[in-house]
């Protein structure tokens, strides 16, 4: 047993006590418990044998002899007799992204439910945000959660894989064995459903890190272990495959872990030609080993540009590198504004004031407000008369604002028709107009396409949403020709927009990279309900990555002058 381990059964412990709504102080002990073992650099058997436990700041007596105990069998009984009372069901909603113990308890004491199926059922009764201390934006969260992890159909949405991957790189990162780390796989190259989650480790005692893991309370299951590897279910059955193997081997592992497969075949067929040979742990070259301390020198030694995981699924890629054609993609750090997000003026949870102060702590320098229009009536849309009053409220605002555009805006429907929701004397009044189709998704491709066209067509429309309508798991992309519609875009100088909602990335990575060669610019929008909701660009920019685009293709990389003047309006 190693100090981390008994961290683990620490947290377990304050989880369960919180779960079940028991004392605070008790479950900060266990925490505060927890963090010092983490942090502690000494060996914890021998201070126990010495009686010196409780020398550890942060463990009292009660908690010394917990750790002996778990020292001596391997568990406490204080833990099994938790996990005995508290419902299963409970634990399995901690793997909610962002949910923690306490809103669970809630539900739990408040509502009794035990199970995912009825906390889903409570959020869409809306009867979550009335509990103590939850509110509308806990609600959001958790019906987010459970529709991503619902999505998942043998493949899990990027939007569940990444936090639980990055809880569990984390509990990796604090070994002392491990040297170095990465997640490799469709996880490292970004796609936005994965199989699982794929982790290499590089250690000198790779077999102590393997066990170490296998206990992790992250763990409900173990699939497959050797000295190597092990393959695991974490809770709700996301598995998780860590690999670890020694420092000289890592980097040469991790470009064949990261794959894709036929990139690495690609790679293979190039270090033949040169006389390399690429061979999973190993390089060689003319029968010599190459040491290899980054996947950097195994490009270098195929005479190409280093290509980014998220470019690597023989698409071109490698012959791009070779040619020195590679794009310079987009980071996250180039986005200057969010051109689509909701308030409380429709289905948004937060006010004009606090979406734009979201976006200010983000560095954003504009932010466009663009609530619904009348015809989403479900998502309380506004009538012309209320967008209008609307936007003199976001003028208003943005007088008060230093250094920062609030953007008067609006998500006009594009009715059944092909006509927008709003005339053009209303229109014309805004900055910023997006036109999406949120109504008759079973037209045949023919009609939705000529819907959509004559829409992006309309001077006043700058932006088409979510180009696809697709919903990951729970809705497919409507029938339409969107090569067709990038080319009226391209004719219009319509901007198409990828949705960063982990749910939609809409337009896909495939469709963004079309888009880019045929001249179209596109914008990465959150469509934010709540001013944390903006955070989920990163998504967007992943898919924007894998779509092989530069900065200059985004619009909202641009500062608003020059979006505005691309908008022409004056
Ligand atoms: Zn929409
Ligand atoms: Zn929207």
């Amino acid at each position: 047993m190693e100090k981390l381990e008994i961290a683990w059964l620490f947290t377990e412990i304050a989880d369960l006590l919180e779960l079940k709504g028991d004392n605070p102080y008790r479950i900060r002990a266990y925490r505060r418990a927890a963090r010092a073992l983490k942090g502690f650099s000494g060996d914890i058997r021998q201070l126990w044998e010495q009686g010196k436990l409780a020398t550890i700041t942060g463990i009292g007596k009660d908690l010394a002899a917990k750790i002996g105990e778990i020292l001596s069998t391997g568990t406490c009984r204080f833990l099994e007799e938790l996990r005995q009372e508290v419902p299963p069901g409970l634990v399995d909603m901690l793997v909610l992204p962002e949910v923690g113990p306490r809103t669970v308890h809630t539900c739990y004491s408040q509502l009794g439910i035990t199970t995912l199926a009825e906390l889903e059922e409570a959020a869409r009764k809306r009867q979550l945000r009335q509990l103590p201390g939850l509110g509308a934006k806990t609600e959001l969260k958790i019906l987010k959660g459970i529709h991503l992890l619902n999505s998942r159909q043998g493949r899990v949405p990027l939007g569940v894989a990444l936090p639980l991957a990055e809880e569990l790189y984390q509990d990796l990162a604090s070994l002392g064995e491990v040297e170095a780390l990465s997640f490799t796989g469709s996880l490292r190259r970004r796609r936005d459903e994965v199989g699982d989650v794929d982790i290499l480790a590089a250690a000198t005692e790779g077999e102590k890190v393997i066990d170490l893991f296998s206990h992790s309370p992250r763990i409900a299951q173990i699939v497959a272990k050797g000295t190597n590897r092990v393959v695991a279910k974490t809770r709700l059955g996301i598995e998780v495959d860590l690999w670890v193997v020694t420092p000289k081997q890592y980097a040469p592992a991790l470009l064949w872990a990261t794959g894709s497969r036929r990139h690495y075949q690609r790679l293979q067929e190039r270090a033949a030609a040169l006389g390399v040979e690429l061979d999973g742990c190993q390089v060689h070259k003319s029968g010599r080993a190459i040491p290899v301390t980054e996947e950097e020198v195994v490009y270098q030694l195929l005479e190409l540009q280093y290509i980014p995981p998220e470019l690597r699924e023989d698409n071109g890629e490698v012959e791009a590198a070779a040619a020195g054609n590679l794009p310079s993609l987009v980071t996250l750090g180039d986005i200057r504004g969010d051109l689509h997000c909701h308030t409380d003026w429709s289905d948004g949870i937060e006010s004009i004031e606090e979406m734009a102060e979201a976006a200010r702590q983000l560095g954003y320098s504009y932010l466009a407000i663009t609530d619904h229009s009348h015809s989403l009536a479900v998502a309380g849309g506004l009538s012309p008369e209320r967008l209008l009053e609307q936007a003199g409220q976001v003028r208003e605002i943005n007088r008060r604002l230093d250094n920062f555009q609030l953007l008067a805006g609006t998500e006009v429907d594009i009715l059944a028709d092909g006509s927008l929701d709003y005339p053009d004397s209303v229109l014309e009044q805004l900055d910023v107009v997006i036109a999406s189709v949120h109504s008759h998704f079973r037209q045949d491709r023919e009609t939705m396409t000529r819907r959509i066209i004559k829409a992006i067509t309309n001077p006043h429309v700058d932006i088409l949403a979510h180009p696809s309508g697709r919903i990951l798991g729970r809705r497919e992309p409507y029938a339409v020709d969107l090569e067709a519609v990038l080319a009226a875009a391209a004719r219009s100088g319509t901007v198409l927009e990828i949705n960063a909602s982990p749910d939609r990335l809409d337009l896909t990575d495939t469709w963004a990279r079309r888009a880019r060669e045929m001249g179209v610019k596109l914008a990465v929008n959150t469509d934010a309900h709540a001013g944390e909701r903006l955070r989920e660009m990163a998504f967007g920019i992943t898919a924007a990555r894998r779509g092989w685009l530069e900065p200059q293709d985004l619009i909202n990389t641009w500062p608003w002058e020059r979006v505005r003047d691309y908008f022409q309006k004056g």
